[in-house]
């Protein structure tokens, strides 16, 4: 359909004006405010000045804020660019130069980050906003939410450039604004990738990637009705899968969000059994750290019937774990950044294929081809994954040679190594990046890793290859105990005698209380390899 990306609030809000678009921490928001709000800020934007296609910056976290701001941006005819909250000075910088940014919407407690790097920077104007703006909501909430970033407030000083949000708001009209649009080909967004292997790369994601993929999401989940859902929204939507999955696809639907502006379990919990969330994607360190809550059998999860994990690995214990506490079914996807993000899933209704990434979704060629030769390879044998399809992006902005590396013949390359089934059914196996060479074997982290979830007593689990003189690289493993566990290196390492290939065996083990992780949960194996150099040098 070539509409652009907001054609689909201005429906969802002639259709059910009147039905919750938003529930936030007590606050509740209808589509027709949510629209409103969005033209508001719209005119707002207009009247700073902001030209088509310029970049527009939001650093917020899941809330009424996060969203108005998105498809107030689009409506002034601006290219999105999210940025995580989190995002320390050197990150921040990066990316403000990188998209070249002039105009950033951000939270109140990440200004004082901004001012400080805004001077090396294009940026011309800030627009603040604090999370208590769209909130009458308790102080408890606030505290939490606070301590996430820190815990002072924060005065936004009156300076040329800088802005409040409400107040630039009250102040403008709330009658539509069109979205200058020419075809499905405009960019809507620079979409940084996770940064999981390296340098973020910005992806240019067009409204018809984000149109399409939500309808391809559509056509996939077939019992979905318009008007009727409730979907809780935990996975950040300043991440392409939060983005898509998430706000872009219940305003497609005209569905509930349930916003969740921090992954905090027993928030979680509390917004599962107060507004009954029918659907759940998530990112499986989310299962993980709910089916491990001491207390998660009082909760009521039962009107949860489907979610959809992606953007890593799903162990099969946490979907049997996570479905046996709702009912319901979780199942496995896959996608990234550069295909806006979803390629494969799962049957969501009905229990498939575990283990599995599931069938390529409507509209979506998949093919493997042989790391050497590049030929593609029939079922059952293991090459690089690669992709085509409407989702998938138009390039990476500003960095020619690093898209044509990706993008051969209008097929996108993956960087994953997977395989298909007799049945069409893909199997990830791990990153092109991350395997392991040890004594000229080829060993996938992901393999070992899935067996050491196997044991009881392991909670989370990441192998990398870490540098060896006889072996080239050697396995290590890290391991997090579950609470008042213990293991020993020996008995791990008969457990995994039984289990692996000696090769395969983790030669090196370290308990860790924590593993480092990306903010969508991602273990960082660049991150403990860098350590594990630092340490060697
Ligand atoms: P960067 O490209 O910057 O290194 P990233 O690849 O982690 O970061 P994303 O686009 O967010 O950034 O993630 C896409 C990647 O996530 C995929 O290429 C794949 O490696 C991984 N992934 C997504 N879903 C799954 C899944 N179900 N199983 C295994 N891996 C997955
Ligand atoms: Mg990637």
């Amino acid at each position: 359909p070539d509409v652009p990306l907001t054609q689909f609030l201005v429906d969802a809000a002639r259709d059910y004006p009147e039905r919750d678009a938003i529930f936030f921490l007590g606050k509740r928001m209808t589509y027709r405010q949510v629209l409103e709000d969005s033209y508001r800020l719209a005119h707002a934007l207009k009247s700073l000045g902001i030209s088509r296609g310029e970049r527009i910056g939001i650093m917020l976290p899941n809330s009424p804020q996060a969203v108005i701001a998105y498809y107030a941006a689009l409506f002034a005819g601006g290219i999105v660019v999210q940025f995580n909250p989190l995002y320390m000075k050197r990150e921040l910088e990066h990316q403000l130069n990188d998209a070249e940014v002039e105009t950033l919407i951000c939270l109140d407690m990440v200004y004082p980050r901004v001012s400080e790097v805004k001077a090396q920077t294009k940026l011309k104007h800030a627009i603040v906003t604090s999370i208590s703006d769209y909130l009458p909501f308790p102080k408890n909430w606030l505290f939490q939410l606070k301590s996430r970033f820190d815990n002072t407030h924060v005065e936004i000083p009156e300076a040329p450039g800088v802005f409040k949000l409400k107040k630039i708001m009250a102040q403008a009209p709330s009658s539509p604004v069109e979205t200058p649009y020419d075809s499905g080909d405009d960019v809507a967004l620079l979409q940084y990738t996770g940064g999981t292997t390296g340098l973020a790369k910005g992806a240019m994601l067009t409204h018809r990637n984000l149109v399409v993929n939500c309808c391809q999401a559509e056509a996939w989940m077939y019992q979905a009705q318009r008007g009727a859902d409730t979907i809780l929204g935990a996975l950040p939507f300043f991440h392409v899968y939060g983005m898509t999955v998430v706000m872009n696809f219940a305003v497609r639907l005209a569905a509930t969000m349930i916003l969740v502006p921090k992954f905090d379990r027993d928030l979680i919990l509390k917004l599962i059994t107060e507004h009954r969330p029918s659907y759940f994607p998530g990112a499986p360190t989310m299962y993980v750290g709910l089916i491990n809550h001491p207390d998660i059998k009082k909760y009521d999860l039962s009107s949860i019937n489907a979610c959809l994990s992606g953007s890593a690995p799903l162990p099969i214990e946490v979907q049997e774990q996570f479905e046996a506490l709702t009912g319901g079914l979780l199942i496995e996807g896959y996608g990234m950044t550069e295909s806006s993000p979803v390629t494969h899933a799962n049957l969501i209704w009905e229990r498939t294929k575990s283990g599995t990434i599931g069938l390529p979704w409507p509209d979506t060629e998949a093919r493997i081809v042989d790391l050497e030769t590049g030929e593609v390879l029939p079922p059952g044998q293991a090459g690089e994954l690669q992709v085509k399809g409407p989702q998938v992006m138009k390039g990476y902005w500003k960095r020619p040679e690093e898209t044509a590396k990706v993008l051969v013949d209008g097929w996108l390359c993956t960087g994953d190594i997977a395989k298909m089934d007799e049945d069409g059914y893909f199997y990830i196996i791990d990153r092109k990046k991350d395997m392991i060479i040890a004594g000229g074997f080829n060993i996938y982290p992901r393999e070992v890793e899935e067996v050491l979830f196997e044991h009881p007593a392991i909670q989370e689990a990441a192998v990398v290859g870490v540098p060896d003189p006889y072996r080239g690289e050697t396995v290590k493993a890290y391991i997090v105990l579950k609470e008042g566990m213990q293991l020993s290196e020996k008995e791990l390492e008969k457990f995994c005698r039984e289990r692996l290939a000696s090769y395969k065996i983790p030669r090196l083990v370290e308990f860790r209380k924590e593993l480092p992780k990306s903010t969508i949960g991602k273990v960082l194996r660049r991150v403990l390899l860098d350590e594990e150099m630092q340490k060697n040098k």
